[in-house]
């Protein structure tokens, strides 16, 4: 048997609780991994901790997040004790993820460990920065070069918000960071970040087009925070919508579109096609290896994520938190 981290329901609601499993608890697929790490992101704040929306079963194992090593995989595709790491597809979702020694899945999910990289260093990256990546992708496929001008990332001391910034700065951006965490300029400062703002001193949204500002935008807040940011997108410029901890409301109008040329680009991780889904972890094994990971990252035990749940929640972790999960 083997230990999980199980999101149970009853009749006082859903919470965490550590459980013995065995082999055959685990759900159908073709391909069994020995998971040695995970990750924490927004999204298993939101499972562990019992809020709607997020598992679509109980019990069920949140993490949508794994990487370790293969056991079996009945394609043939991998051979045991391929490296290998796991983000989206609906793990941690709508089948158990990767708070658990094992995960059984799809072969055709996996994507084989960079060379030279290690789990942790991969769920380091996790969906967060994967995600982060995705947007910088989406940015510079609508001709946002460095050079280009301001860059803005809100929320910018969480994960997407911190790999992002790290990512921009690598190329060669002009990075401006928005936090709601005074305390995180320095860190901020050290990824890379040019400038450091506040939230409230973003540009208010008073009037369907505010002065020109940023050339590109990666926003994991959403609501106000995402609509003043395409207010203040300059002509032909971009934003990058990749979340919503501030509110998924978007309150806005048509005339960033048509008057300035500016794209919303929707950034989706969960289902991200496999070339893509490569060629994202290709460049970010060579733009964020574990050494200019390590300041973004804290490594907890599976114990601690009922707590950690909270906190991320609570918007009280910085950067990106790996879990050890079996040895
Ligand atoms: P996270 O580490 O908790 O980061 C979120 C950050 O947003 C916080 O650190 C905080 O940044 C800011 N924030 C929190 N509450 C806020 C509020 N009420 N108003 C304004 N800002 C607030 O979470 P994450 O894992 O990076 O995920 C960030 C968002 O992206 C989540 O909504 C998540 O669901 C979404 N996401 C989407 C995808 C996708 O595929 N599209 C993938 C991953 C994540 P500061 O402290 O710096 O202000």
């Amino acid at each position: 048997s083997f230990r999980a981290l199980r999101a149970v329901k009853d009749e006082s609601g859903v919470h965490p609780e550590f459980q013995q499993l065995t082999l055959t608890d685990l759900p159908p697929g073709d391909t069994l991994v020995r998971v040695t790490h995970s990750s924490l992101n927004y999204k298993d704040g939101l499972a562990v901790a019992g809020q709607p929306g997020v598992l679509k079963a109980y019990p069920m194992t949140p993490g949508i997040d794994l990487a370790g090593t293969v056991v079996q995989d009945e394609t043939g595709t991998y051979p045991p004790g391929t490296p290998v790491l796991l983000t989206g597809w609906g793990i941690g979702e709508r089948q158990d993820g990767g708070y658990a020694e094992y995960a059984r899945v799809r072969s055709e999910w996996l994507v084989p460990l960079p060379e030279g990289t290690t789990p942790e260093w991969a769920m380091s990256v996790g969906t967060a920065g994967f995600t982060a990546m995705l947007a910088v992708l989406a940015l510079e496929d609508h001709g946002v070069a460095p050079g280009s001008g301001e860059v803005l990332v809100t929320g910018a001391a969480g994960g997407v918000g911190s790999t992002a910034v790290a990512l921009l700065a690598q190329a060669g951006h002009t990075v401006t960071a928005s936090t709601g965490r005074p305390e995180a300029a320095a860190y901020l400062r050290s990824l890379g970040a040019s400038n450091v703002i506040g939230r409230g001193d973003l540009p208010a949204l008073k009037r369907p087009l505010e002065k020109e500002r940023w050339a590109g935008v990666v926003d994991s807040v959403g609501a106000d925070t995402l609509a003043g940011a395409l207010a203040s997108t300059r002509i032909h410029g971009a934003v990058a919508a990749c979340g919503l901890a501030g509110g998924s409301a978007l309150n806005t109008t048509v005339f960033p579109f048509i008057l300035r040329g500016v794209n919303l680009l929707g950034i989706d991780s969960v289902a991200c096609p496999t070339p893509r889904r490569r060629a994202a972890w290709a460049r970010l094994a060579r733009d964020l290896p574990a050494d200019r990971l390590a300041g973004v990252t804290q490594l907890r035990p599976l114990d601690d994520v009922p707590a950690l749940a909270q906190e991320i929640l609570a918007g009280r972790v910085r950067g990106r938190t790996v879990i050890e999960v079996g040895p």
